[in-house]
């Protein structure tokens, strides 16, 4: 069983400080995930050593939150990302890229040519699910991830009275906490979990089982089988990556089961026209905005990243909703059964928002009823069998009860995004702390991080990103060393060869 942050019991600072083991160290990650993933790889390239880092995690291997996300939402290994091939979280250089690796290994050197065209003579290319958690579970056997791990949940992050930290850490398998004093801390720990909307609560609280309400971003496998089994029909609601991942699912088992699936689809905003002004025009048609990735390249390391480190915060948060609207990647693979699909008539595009879900009964079989406001103000009335909501992940970093605490006392605020308030460098605002002997700062990336100087701090390259200021941060305050153009040769020589670290 697992347990959540929900089911754990609450202790006074003071309860939970008795009886406990203590360690020293000088940086803890909490999260275990892509994020603390992506900074240790850094630390331990700068030669931060293995003893030196403690990573608070309830996986063993960091790819596993994200194989997790990618399998509740209907992903294979085989299915395609939405990165480029240099956004290699396993690689700090880039190169090469997933474009050659996935080359070499299905013997395909199309992939690396296509990788060079795109996207004007080519679809950009994408790596599988399955190639970047076997790229991420090779390089965390080479820099010593198990050594680093404690598996548990942190319960408290606390501020030490002469500076830095101390972790408070539900272990699991072990009856007696760990209190890990350190100076920094790294927070990255991800979403709180899907977005559920009022309307999508109010109905699965009064309708807890049978389960016709379900989240893309939660294990629901059992909707496609009932549908591939008997048939029936089905509203997504959304417009971004997530739908059109779970149409295409839902297009690929009518197409093998032969069943009469017809899927209805909501469009909170129909696009059937290229929006935006000349220049950064984003395509659209048939109600989706298309971009290849979740933001323009330009905002992961070009003039738009630019811009937004010289913004203010308010502005900063205006621009990243602006240039991570929702969006989806133009893919033959979705587009053309789409088109199919309309053309025989079983699938159904609305733009508008739903007001209300109710349950009936119809013929013996439980359904839902959507009341849908239109866009054109109409009230519309659908009654399906399932819904499955792609409204996406909860953001609100306060509903983590770790972070919450943090606010409470004192240590961190929330910007407007309900994300941590982070400087330029990634450091929680209002956490660094120093005393005659000892300095501290809590630093945080992911979605922890959104609404600061990166827009797409929540992707692999964003975490990448993120994770190169912090280790320069740290390395100025003699915790290892930044990446001199000799060292990061060195390193890059010692990756191609799979040096362990
Ligand atoms: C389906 C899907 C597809 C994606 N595709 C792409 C893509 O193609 N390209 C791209 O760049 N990005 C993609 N992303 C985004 C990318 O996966 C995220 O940026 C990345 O996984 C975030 O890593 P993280 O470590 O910040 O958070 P997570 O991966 O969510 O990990 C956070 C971890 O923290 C743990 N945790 C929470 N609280 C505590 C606590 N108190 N103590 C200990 N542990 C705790 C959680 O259990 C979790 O394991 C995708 C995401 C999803 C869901």
């Amino acid at each position: 069983m697992t347990t959540t942050q929900n089911d754990l019991p609450t202790h006074s600072p003071d309860d939970l400080l008795k009886d406990m083991e203590f360690q020293h160290v000088p940086i803890v990650s909490i999260g275990g995930g892509l994020g603390s993933f992506a900074l240790v790889d850094r630390l331990r390239i700068g030669g931060v050593s293995a003893d030196d880092i403690r990573v608070v995690s309830l996986h063993r291997q960091p790819e596993q939150a994200f194989a997790d996300a990618c399998r509740d939402s209907g992903m294979g290994p085989r299915d395609r990302l939405r990165s480029d091939s240099s956004a290699r979280i396993d690689n700090l250089w880039g190169f090469p890229g997933y474009a050659a690796r996935e080359a070499r290994e299905t013997k395909r050197p199309s992939l690396m040519l296509r990788s060079l065209v795109e996207p004007v003579l080519a679809q950009p290319y994408a790596p599988t699910v399955g190639l970047v958690q076997h790229a991420v579970k090779e390089e965390s056997a080479r820099i010593g991830w198990n050594h680093m791990t404690v598996r548990g949940m942190a319960l408290r992050v606390q501020r030490q009275p002469d500076g830095g930290y101390v972790v408070i850490v539900r272990r699991r398998g072990n009856r007696r906490d760990l209190a890990l004093v350190c100076d920094y801390v790294h927070l990255a720990i991800g979403p709180f979990g899907p977005k559920l909307t009022p309307e999508a609560v109010s109905f699965r609280l009064k309708h807890p089982y049978p389960q016709r309400l379900v989240h893309a971003y939660e294990q629901h496998s059992e909707v496609y089988d009932q549908l591939a089994e008997h048939g029936g029909s089905v509203l997504v609601r959304g417009s971004g990556i997530a739908s059109s991942r779970v149409i295409q699912r839902l297009l690929e088992d009518r197409e093998r089961s032969g069943q009469d699936i017809h899927i209805w689809q909501l469009f909170r905003h129909y696009h059937d026209q290229p929006t935006g002004p000349l220049l950064g025009r984003r395509d659209a048609g048939y109600g989706y905005a298309h971009q290849p990735y979740d933001y323009p390249k330009a905002a992961y390391g070009g003039q738009l990243r630019d811009t937004m480190k010289r913004r203010d915060e308010s502005d900063r948060i205006a621009l990243s909703r602006k240039l991570g609207a929702t969006s989806t990647p133009y893919r033959t693979e979705w587009a053309r059964p789409l088109r199919e699909a309309r053309a025989e008539g079983w699938y159904d595009a609305l733009a508008g928002e739903v007001h209300e879900f109710v349950a009936l009964q119809r013929d013996g079989k439980d359904q839902v009823r959507a009341k849908i406001r239109l866009a054109n103000k109409e009230t519309y009335q659908l009654d399906v069998d399932y819904v499955i909501d792609a409204t996406g992940m909860d953001q609100q970093a306060e509903n983590h009860p770790l972070i919450h605490d943090l606010v409470e006392q004192g240590i961190a605020d929330v910007n407007d995004l309900g994300c941590l308030r982070v400087d330029d460098n990634f450091m929680v605002v209002g956490s660094e702390s120093h005393s005659e002997n000892q300095s501290g700062a809590i630093f945080a990336s992911g979605m922890n991080a959104r609404g600061g100087p990166l827009a797409p701090v929540d992707s692999f390259l964003g975490l990448q990103s993120a994770a190169l200021s912090i280790a320069d941060v740290l390395a100025d305050h003699g915790l290892g060393k930044r990446l001199t153009p000799a060292r990061s040769v060195r390193q890059w020589w010692k990756w191609m060869g799979r040096k362990s670290l």
